[in-house]
């Protein structure tokens, strides 16, 4: 375990001016650095079921004991701090997000968003506040590993999903357990549609937009829908040495034009989607044969189902003509995608952007183009998420950082946005 660096705390205090804030910047930002010390040696990381994952929940339950929650583990892992309300008929409103890192992670992605929330919880407990709704502060387990406690939580955790094995060896089934959840009652912890009044993600933006444009929060839009398809071009695999270049049907040629034709097809038509051609193979793979063969990947993002299949028709339509000039033939296949665009709430968003305008922070709207808990839990309930910054855009990096002070502004933002959907007669 790492030891503490003083400097760097004294430094968050320095650059931090505590009266701009409600919520207490030092402490949130001391919270992000003692969780940041429960890493496994050999990868620097908190991957799900781990024994540093573990050790990062203990610290994590902890701490909410500290600040008066009821803390409990739900069959799927999911850590669960309650706090009553005024009026405890009301459907509770949640907070939270996930502290488990892809392997070679960082110390800010899921982090910023969990530590936000219990620092959140530390200032209810320290200004004697009772909202009038119960509050849940959620650490949405194994968040990684395809958002498995959000997912149960929303009902569309599949049982075949607990076969898959991670990094650590252990499957999701095993790490349910490690977890102190029970797989053969995952489906318990589901929550009915409408039995939520809002929930809340603060979360690193992990990309680059707020970054460049010297912004200060972002109001995430909705949450990318993923396409995947495998394409395959079919020509002729002969004798590289003997065949001449206005006799082949080179497979490999036609991949080449089609990467080419999706980023076109990309940049011709308006909007943040984005279109990628991520794999490639090439058969039979010799230098002196012509591939006859090529299967490559196509992934669409968008947070229109519409724009995602239109985009997707113009790109088969410039594949079949590909096929046709280069005398080869082109098939494709939908794979099961990851999921349908998300939306976040709409009310939900404007009571945000009235926060961050009353605190006068730069903002904007933008999408999140990564997968995240909040996705599953727009299943349940009305849901929103406010981003900060990524230094550099970098992500799933031990490069990865946002500053102490974006991190206090974004809790700050969250917790106004609480106390405000707490107090609006809608929720
Ligand atoms: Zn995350």
């Amino acid at each position: 375990m790492k030891k503490l660096s003083i400097l760097l705390l004294v430094s968050v205090q320095m650059s931090l001016n505590a009266q701009d804030f409600v919520i207490n910047a030092s402490r949130v930002n001391d919270l992000m650095t003692a969780l940041s010390a429960f890493k496994e040696e050999d990868n620097n990381s908190r991957v799900a079921f781990s024994d540093a994952d573990l050790e990062g929940r203990a610290f994590v339950m902890q701490k909410m004991k500290e600040a008066g929650l009821e803390v409990s583990i739900d069959f799927s892992g999911n850590i669960i701090g309650r706090r009553a309300g005024l009026d405890n008929s009301l459907k509770p409103i949640v907070l939270g997000s996930h502290i488990d890192t892809v392997p070679e992670g960082g110390d800010y992605d899921g982090c910023v968003g969990s530590m936000a929330a219990l620092e959140i919880a530390f200032t209810l407990q320290d200004l004697n506040i009772t909202t009038r709704h119960p509050l849940e502060f959620i650490i949405y387990s194994n968040e990684e590993g395809g958002v498995m406690g959000s997912r149960a939580l929303a009902g569309t955790l599949t049982e075949e999903a607990f076969k898959v094995v991670n990094s650590t060896g252990y499957s999701m089934g095993e790490g349910i357990v490690r977890l102190g959840g029970d797989p053969s009652r995952v489906k318990e912890v589901q929550r009915a549609e409408g039995s939520i009044a809002a929930s809340f993600e603060l979360h690193i933006e992990q990309g680059a937009n707020l970054y460049q444009e010297d912004l200060e929060i972002g109001i995430v839009e909705g949450i990318v829908g993923i396409d995947w398809y495998d394409f395959r071009f079919g020509g002729f695999a002969n004798h590289a040495g003997t065949t001449p270049m206005n006799n082949r049907q080179d497979a490999l040629l036609a991949a080449a034009k089609f990467i080419q034709a999706v980023n076109e097809v990309a940049l011709s038509v308006e909007g943040r989607h984005v279109c990628t051609v991520g794999r490639i193979q090439a058969l039979p793979g010799a230098p002196n044969v012509i591939p006859g063969v090529v299967n490559l990947s196509l992934e669409i993002r968008d947070l229109s189902s519409e724009k995602m299949k239109s985009l997707f028709d113009m790109i088969l339509e410039r594949a079949k003509e590909i096929a046709t000039t280069s005398n080869v033939e082109v098939t494709y296949e939908s794979i099961d995608a990851t999921g349908a665009p998300a939306m976040t709430d709409a009310s939900l968003k404007k009571i945000i952007e009235a926060q961050i305008n009353k605190k006068g922070y730069s903002y904007m709207y933008l999408p999140s183009g990564a997968g995240h808990d909040s996705q599953e839990m727009t299943r349940i309930g009305p849901a929103a998420m406010i981003f900060i910054p990524s230094v550099d855009g970098i992500s799933h990096s031990p490069r990865e950082y946002s500053t102490p002070k974006a991190i206090a502004q974004g809790t700050e933002v969250m917790f106004q946005t609480l106390l405000a959907t707490d107090s609006s007669k809608k929720y």
